[in-house]
């Protein structure tokens, strides 16, 4: 670890209550690339749902555990599915909550980080969801009720976004060029990372006349990897730290 090691980028690793593959997994990045890092960020959906950090769920504290021990910093941006994640479990886990979209001074320069799902403007109904689930009064509703009548609502969110995504075109579930060129324009950086869509990716584009480059990280229940960013720029590995496969990349 130094100044001259790389960032490393994950999000969507969507992990289940209960341990398993996908917790073995994040565990052993945590005791192997990570520990190379000079800092660790987690672009959201790092959980499938969030309930409150009272919930205690297994798997979720047992990575609190492993967070705790990493002496590099770890920075959170909420996803659509863990918006909930709250300064008791962050504070467990010794990472950061980060707002969205965050601007960081990674290895190779500055960048814009941010989980995904706000460039996705022409799911109009996604966005409407996430009006609400981000406002503080839905917020505190939800987080009064008991810990078991807030599981039954998750799983039934999770049940109807399932549904509703299926019935999406393609398109609409991919992010917006608007919105990308805007998040560069604001943020006026060269490089964005994001996860959310599924599609990962490392695009060259140019916004106003500026090239700039869109970084798009996998989900882990997919074909799990990272991202990592040196002075050279990024690259999208997998958990062996080697290439991630070309033909899993979309274009
Ligand atoms: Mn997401």
């Amino acid at each position: 670890m130094g100044a001259h090691a790389p960032a490393l980028v994950i999000s969507d690793l969507h992990l289940d209550r209960e341990p398993g593959p996908l917790l073995d997994a994040v565990l052993a990045f945590l005791k192997g690339p990570v520990r190379n890092a000079s800092a660790l960020y987690i672009l959201g959906d790092l959980f499938e749902y969030w309930v409150g950090d009272d919930a205690g769920f297994p798997a979720a504290e047992q990575l609190a555990e492993a967070l705790q021990t990493l002496e590099i910093p770890v920075a959170f941006i909420h996803g659509n599915r863990d918006f909930l994640v709250g300064p008791d479990y962050a504070a467990r886990a010794g990472m950061q909550l980060a707002p969205e979209p965050l601007h960081a001074a990674l290895p190779c320069g500055p960048a814009v980080l941010l989980h995904g799902d706000s460039l996705c403007t022409d799911d109009t109904e996604h966005m409407a969801f996430r009006q609400q689930v981000r406002s503080g009064e839905w917020q505190r509703g939800f987080l009064a009720h008991p810990l078991e009548e807030r599981i039954r609502q998750a799983e039934s969110m999770r049940a109807t976004s399932r549904d509703s995504s299926r019935m999406k075109a393609d398109a609409i579930m991919d992010v917006n060029a608007g919105a990308v060129a805007d998040t560069f324009r604001d943020a006026d950086v060269p490089l964005m990372i994001h996860g959310h869509t599924h599609r990962p990716a490392i695009h060259d584009l140019t916004v106003d006349s500026q090239p700039r480059q869109r970084c798009v990280l996998p989900a882990w229940d997919e074909h799990p990897g990272y991202l990592e960013v040196a002075a050279t720029g990024p690259v999208l590995r997998e958990l062996d730290g080697s290439p991630y496969p070309a033909h899993l990349l979309h274009a």
